[in-house]
């Protein structure tokens, strides 16, 4: 299995050196080339906004969009949440646009711009997950093919899953945790 690492902006050496962890080699995708033979990416946190414009200008939007169409495997984490999004409520920024969810950018008030809570995913067991929150959007929306797996206490969805797509609005790789890359990881098998 191969799996890459787009490192165009943010916190891609975090998601490379967790994979490391794993027994995983990721690949830093900047090139459109580097796609080639993967069975997954991960989009990284960032800013969405440098993240979409550095994507349009290597040619990587239209690649991944088509890529992500045929099976590729795709786990975004905050901004790469963003960017997987098919409706972003509050930005006109060019998405990828794979994932059915409608998503807000910056959705937490200046206080809670970033804040860090444990919070229950069934999915990857029965321990809470150290969720960190870094100016982070949440899904406002979820379309019917998609599953729904990690909530605040207040209801806000923040995690979630439609076929191999993968979407989370922390960082799951500023912890120790490595549970939530293994799921993508059993998601790409
Ligand atoms: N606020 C950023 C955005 O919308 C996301 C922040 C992050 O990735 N930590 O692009």
């Amino acid at each position: 299995m191969k799996i890459g690492v787009l490192a165009m902006q943010g916190a891609f050496a975090e998601h490379i050196a967790l994979l490391d962890r794993l027994g995983v080699k990721a690949v830093p995708v900047r090139l459109p080339q580097q796609l080639d033979g993967l069975d997954g990416l991960i989009i990284p946190g960032g800013e969405s906004t440098t993240i979409s414009k550095l994507m349009l200008s290597y040619d990587l939007m239209g690649e991944v969009k088509k890529l992500a169409g045929n099976g590729l495997a795709v786990f975004g984490t905050c901004a790469g949440l963003v960017l997987l999004a098919n409706d972003i409520v509050n930005s006109g920024i060019t998405s990828l646009g794979v994932m059915d969810i409608a998503v807000k950018r910056n959705a937490f008030g200046r206080q809670q711009d970033s804040f860090e809570t444990d919070i229950p995913i069934p999915v990857l067991g029965d321990n809470p997950f150290h969720a960190v929150f870094i100016r982070a959007p949440i899904i406002e929306k979820v379309g019917n093919e998609v599953e729904i797996l990690a909530r605040l206490p207040d209801g806000i969805i923040v995690a979630a899953r439609q076929g191999r797509l993968l979407a989370a609005a922390f960082h799951p790789e500023l912890t120790q945790d490595l549970r939530f890359h293994r799921y993508f990881l059993d998601i790409m098998a």
